[in-house]
């Protein structure tokens, strides 16, 4: 084991001294488990405090030593400390003995299971731009859309809405992934093209899922955004394809996952080298019936202390009945939601799915119109 010299000081001052921080992206690729000598070796991260009085060149000889040692060295100049990192086998990372070092402040690893992803890693709210728009980090974004794209009067209609309310993305699903067969499986690839018509004439930005890794590079042609559906989120395949784009993705929450589960595959993204990726918490399964899922905000606070990546929330798949879906989404502004996505329909009535839980024009009037003291009292403006 690594021996710290104080480990609360650390990430005292890895909070307060590195909100201008950049992190070096790290040019690695990988699993945090690998094959050495028939065994398995975990890998890890140490974050290194440097003292007030080490130079630029202390830091980099104390790189150097980490390179030499066959580990990924990282550099993260902070405003007052310049803070270093170094990744790899676990072994190699105690013989090093880094806290021997008289600039050495302080060595402490990132206890997390996730890494990259998590504020030990980064201490400053990540922001993801999607659109003209960006999302995390003092804005509250509102996604809105049909849910699947069903003819091209549909997602007009509806865009025309999501626009004119002030939402800044557009959703709808051209790959529906439904629980039973003989649901509407959505347009495929025809969808995508109206999708990316309406996007266009409205200047939406928009937002499709992808279920199939075979998929990824075809749907990134027409659409801004991936969206990862609840039922994908362990689809680990799917997660490294889509880790190796760079386009935005939506992570939506397993409805089995535990928050660990979905900020470890958020890590799968952000290991192949895509940074952007906005969590979405869409409600769990429970014992309950009376909702659709059970929509846990808890979670929202808990991933916004222990990551630096956006949260948004889903309240129309996270309660599946209409009314509850503004009530829903004002409590995700007021627990530090960074947004929302939510189902909007021309016409509700017609929609061939979610319609029980898809909002006409007059209800996200009156959503828009209900968040925006939430969002001010949360301390953001609406993007
Ligand atoms: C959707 O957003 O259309 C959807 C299917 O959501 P989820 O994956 O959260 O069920
Ligand atoms: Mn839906």
């Amino acid at each position: 084991m690594v021996a710290f010299k104080s480990v609360e000081w650390a990430c005292c001052h890895l909070l307060i001294f590195s909100n201008k921080i950049d992190i070096q992206k790290p040019a690695y690729a990988g699993f945090f488990y690998v094959h050495e000598s028939n065994k398995l070796v975990g890998k890890n991260i140490v974050i290194i405090v440097l003292t007030a009085t080490a130079t630029e060149m202390d830091a980099k000889q104390i790189l150097k030593r980490i390179e030499k040692a066959g580990l990924k060295p990282l550099y993260m100049p902070g405003v007052e400390r310049i803070v270093l990192g170094a990744l790899g086998d676990e072994r190699l990372l105690t013989s090093l003995q880094l806290q021997a070092n008289p600039m050495v402040e302080s060595v402490k690893p990132i206890l997390t299971r996730y890494k990259q992803v998590s504020r030990e890693m980064q201490s400053h709210d990540s922001q993801i731009q999607f659109g003209n728009s960006l999302i995390g980090g003092g804005s509250f974004a509102v996604i809105a859309g049909p849910c699947a794209i069903e003819n091209k009067d549909q997602i007009h209609k509806s865009a025309a809405i999501v626009k004119k309310h002030g939402g800044i993305g557009l959703r709808g699903g051209a790959f529906k992934p439904r629980t039973s067969p003989y649901s509407f499986q959505g347009l495929e690839e025809e969808g995508l093209k109206l999708m990316q018509q309406a996007s266009k004439k409205y200047g939406l930005p928009s937002v499709t899922e992808v279920i199939d890794v075979n998929h990824v590079d075809m749907v990134s042609q027409y659409i801004d955004a991936f969206q990862v559906g609840a039922r994908n989120m362990q689809n680990f395949r799917l997660l490294k394809a889509i880790g190796q784009t760079d386009k935005p993705v939506i992570l939506k929450r397993g409805m089995s996952a535990t928050i660990e589960e979905l900020l470890l595959a958020a890590e799968y993204i952000y290991n192949e080298g895509n940074h952007n990726i906005i969590i979405c918490e869409r409600g769990i399964r429970t014992f309950e019936r009376a909702t659709r899922n059970t929509l846990d905000l808890g979670a929202v606070a808990y991933i916004k202390t222990k990551s630096h990546l956006p949260v948004i929330v889903d309240p129309s798949h996270g309660t599946g009945i209409r009314e509850l879906v503004s009530p829903m989404a004002r409590a995700a502004a007021a627990c530090g939601a960074d947004g929302i996505i939510v189902e909007v329909h021309y016409d509700p009535q017609v929609a061939l799915s979610d319609g029980m839980q898809s909002l006409d024009e007059i209800d996200f009037e009156k959503l828009m119109r209900g968040l925006l003291p939430f969002v001010a009292a949360a301390g953001k403006v609406i993007a």
